[in-house]
């Protein structure tokens, strides 16, 4: 099975694929696709260029993504430009590179770790969709912990995103991250060992 992992800043999604990933699940990160999708000599590194300027190219040749980031930063016009290049052609190498993994069949599960999944409209390349949530000021503390980042300034990136009560309405399973890593951990081995329990696709259980 394909599950689709999402939520909001500093929920616990990396957190929670690592734990994934350890159970025997491959993990795809939906941001590494999404770069690759303007690599220069991709179609989408032309229209970046084409949209944003000369100067978003970096001493490599490469689209440099902090010049980027800064042009689309606060710019609700121009970031939603970017998403119209960017977002559709992410979809297609997500589908072909699922598509992929199952011919190998190597897998039985895999898991796409994508932080805009409701707002890039890429719910049908999932058979499931699994939401981390965590309370607001949990995400306060952790970030301010771990990544030296200001409450304000999150709380700010909190604002600007769906809420959790949205993306939960439209996940198909809630993966609450309000306790320590270890109690996670234990979430997600119980959601996991409901999934791979189930018919043939139970060969990482012996
Ligand atoms: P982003 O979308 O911003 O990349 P994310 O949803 O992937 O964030 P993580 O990076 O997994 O979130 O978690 C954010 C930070 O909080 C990390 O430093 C992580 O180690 C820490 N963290 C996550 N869950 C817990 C927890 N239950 N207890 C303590 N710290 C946690």
């Amino acid at each position: 099975m394909t599950i689709g992992l999402t939520g909001g800043i500093g929920s616990g999604k990396s957190e929670a694929s690592g734990i994934l990933r350890e159970l025997g699940a491959l993990v795809i990160d939906a941001d590494i696709v999404g770069h690759e999708t303007y690599r220069s000599g991709e179609p989408a590194f032309g229209e970046v260029v084409e949209d944003f300027g000369n100067g978003v190219i970096g001493s490599d040749g490469e689209i440099d993504r902090r010049a980027l980031g800064k042009i689309v930063f606060g710019d609700p016009n121009k970031l939603k430009r970017l998403t119209e290049i960017v977002w559709p052609r992410i979809s297609e190498a997500l589908e072909k590179r699922i598509a992929g993994e199952r011919d190998r069949g190597d897998t039985a599960v895999l898991v796409v770790e994508a932080a805009v999944l409701f707002e890039a409209g890429w719910e049908s390349l999932f058979d499931e969709i699994w939401v981390v949530t965590a309370p607001e000021n949990d995400v306060l503390e952790r970030l301010e912990l771990q990544r030296n980042q200001r409450p304000e300034q999150t709380r700010a990136r909190i604002r600007a995103q769906m809420t959790d009560e949205e993306r939960e309405q439209r996940a198909d399973v809630t993966v609450r991250n309000d306790e320590d890593r270890a109690a996670l951990a234990v979430t997600v081995k119980k959601l996991w060992t409901d999934r791979t329990h189930q018919g043939s696709q139970g060969r990482h259980n012996g």
